[in-house]
């Protein structure tokens, strides 16, 4: 009777993002041990669907981490047998009233612990919201919500769906996914700086040169552009997930581990910064490009895009913390769709040696001589810091070298996917990785004011050829603030 159970709710199981990513990641938490004894899991959709149909459908993405694939394929039939299906609306209370009928069955009686994933787009959140908090809550339990952006698209429409969200659920109940959070080296910033003695001191105005945020895939939205199109690359890039590792790498040291001390510690950096302003942002937008045989299309010629959409698939700001830690320092982000790598990468380039004896080593390239480090956060993670070396032998020739921790050298493990750790997260209460309302409030005040004048001057983006490094541009808001961006991609 006292023993507790989990039951997790996938609203929009028809969907990609539940295909390719929720389901997967529930498999790989379960062949971990890491679900509780007692679990269920529903999808729920307006499509019609047997359990059956539902099982054929995520089994083919599931897969095992390839150290463990022994005894896989009767793990995956153990965890389809615990999976059920249930059609309804979004907005119909009776629909959620079946459902709740049906998750009691599977309780047996036990206490009952409830989570909902929001898998679906986000003009239907608030009805299924309703739906779920009112009709499927748990009467002896938890009920918790995972909410996937875009939580609203400036800072009215993002205010006005936290209020309408908290008339059925308390904040604490709100676990706002934001899956960048939840990548390794992400999470290994607060590690890296305040578990080891080398760096932290160096965390300052007084070392540090510059920080780069980068973000770049190297595919367009290829017929998927109608979500995009209304957001662009600010909203669905910067103002979440590199702004979120902006303000991980910025804060100062919190109280404790603990959930609150750490967001708190994320809203002061949040605050002290300035709103973007237009002058600081550049914006572009792929065209076709030819190469060889093959012509990549352009955005607009995506038939999800409208032909004169001026939407940004590339941007790149400037942005700055007024406070005596981060005084002065460029925060340059930088994120696009179709450009020639994929890659999302932290570079931290320090400031000039003093009176460096071996100035005359490097030629007349001094920032080149400067330390970088750099975090490797995807694809193949890793987290190297270029120094000065001398090449051995005779003479005094000098090298860039490398101080390198390449992950899949060092740690034979597979590093689990962003989403398995943010549900389990969620599952245990632990909030650490999600965003709180007052976060979200800060992030959309640096953003809207440049985001509504974009809008309403309808700034022309600067086109870019597809599979290219991006518009030009960027080079130049770089340089306003003595910025070289990193040679993205071609080192180790
Ligand atoms: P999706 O495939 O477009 O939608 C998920 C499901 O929602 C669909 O299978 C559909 O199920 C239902 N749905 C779609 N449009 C609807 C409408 N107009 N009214 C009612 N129901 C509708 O979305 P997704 O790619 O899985 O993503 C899910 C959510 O995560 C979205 O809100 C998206 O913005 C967000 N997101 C996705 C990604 C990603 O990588 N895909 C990344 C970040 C955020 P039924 O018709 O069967 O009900």
């Amino acid at each position: 009777q006292n023993e507790s159970t989990v039951t997790i709710t996938v609203l929009g199981a028809s969907g990609d993002l539940a295909k390719k990513k929720i389901f997967p990641a529930l498999f790989a938490l379960y062949y971990e041990d890491c679900l509780p004894k007692h679990f269920t899991i529903f999808g729920f959709a307006r499509t019609k669907m047997t359990h059956a149909e539902l099982r054929t459908m995520i089994s083919k993405t599931l897969t095992c981490r390839i150290d463990k694939r022994e005894n896989c394929d009767k793990k995956m039939d153990k965890f389809l047998d615990r999976c059920f299906y249930h059609s309804g609306q979004y907005d119909s209370q009776e629909d959620f009233a079946e459902l709740n009928r049906k998750m009691r069955e599977h309780e047996g009686g036990r206490v009952s612990n409830r989570l909902f994933y929001l898998s679906i787009p986000p003009n239907i959140f608030t009805e299924a919201v309703r739906c779920a908090s009112q009709s499927a809550s748990s009467v002896n339990g938890w009920t918790r919500v995972i909410v996937e952006k875009p939580f609203g698209r400036d800072s009215e429409s993002s205010a006005a769906l936290t209020k309408t969200l908290k008339q059925y659920l308390l904040e604490d109940q709100i676990f706002r996914i934001d899956h960048y959070l939840g990548k390794e080296l992400v999470e290994n910033l607060s590690i890296m700086r305040f578990s080891n003695l080398i760096f932290e001191p160096l965390w300052s105005r007084q070392y540090i040169r510059n920080v780069q945020l980068i973000f770049s895939e190297d595919f367009g939205t290829e017929g998927r552009g109608g979500y995009f199109d209304n957001y662009g690359i600010i909203r669905d890039i910067m103002q979440n997930h590199l702004l979120q590792i902006l303000a991980l790498f910025a804060m100062e040291t919190p109280v404790s581990l603990d959930a609150e001390d750490i967001r708190n510690e994320k809203v002061k950096v949040l605050r002290s910064m300035r709103p973007l302003s237009l002058e600081d942002v550049v914006i572009g937008q792929y065209k076709s490009h030819t190469k060889g045989r093959t012509t990549y299309p352009g955005y607009t010629d995506d038939t999800t895009v409208p032909k004169d959409s001026l939407t940004p698939t590339f941007a790149a700001a400037a942005l700055f913390i007024d406070n005596a830690r981060w005084d002065g320092v460029p925060f340059l982000m930088k994120a696009g769709k179709a450009l020639h790598n994929k890659i999302a990468e932290i570079r931290v380039q320090f400031r000039h040696v003093p009176g460096n004896l071996y100035n005359r080593n490097f030629g007349t390239d001094l920032d080149r001589a400067t330390n970088e480090l750099v975090i490797r956060v995807q694809p193949d993670e890793a987290i190297y810091l270029k120094i000065n070396n001398k090449i051995p032998g005779l003479g005094m020739r000098l090298d860039r070298s490398y101080l390198n921790l390449h992950y899949a050298a060092r740690y034979s493990k597979e590093i689990p996917d962003a989403y398995e750790r943010l549900l389990l997260d969620a599952i245990e209460g632990e909030r650490r990785l999600f965003i709180r309302s007052d976060e979200l409030n800060a992030a959309w005040s640096l953003f809207t004011p440049v985001l509504k004048e974009l809008e309403k001057k309808k700034i022309i983006p600067e086109y870019y050829p597809y599979g290219s490094r991006g518009p030009v541009g960027a080079h130049y808001l770089a340089a306003r603030y003595n910025v070289r961006w990193g040679d993205i991609g071609s080192e180790q």
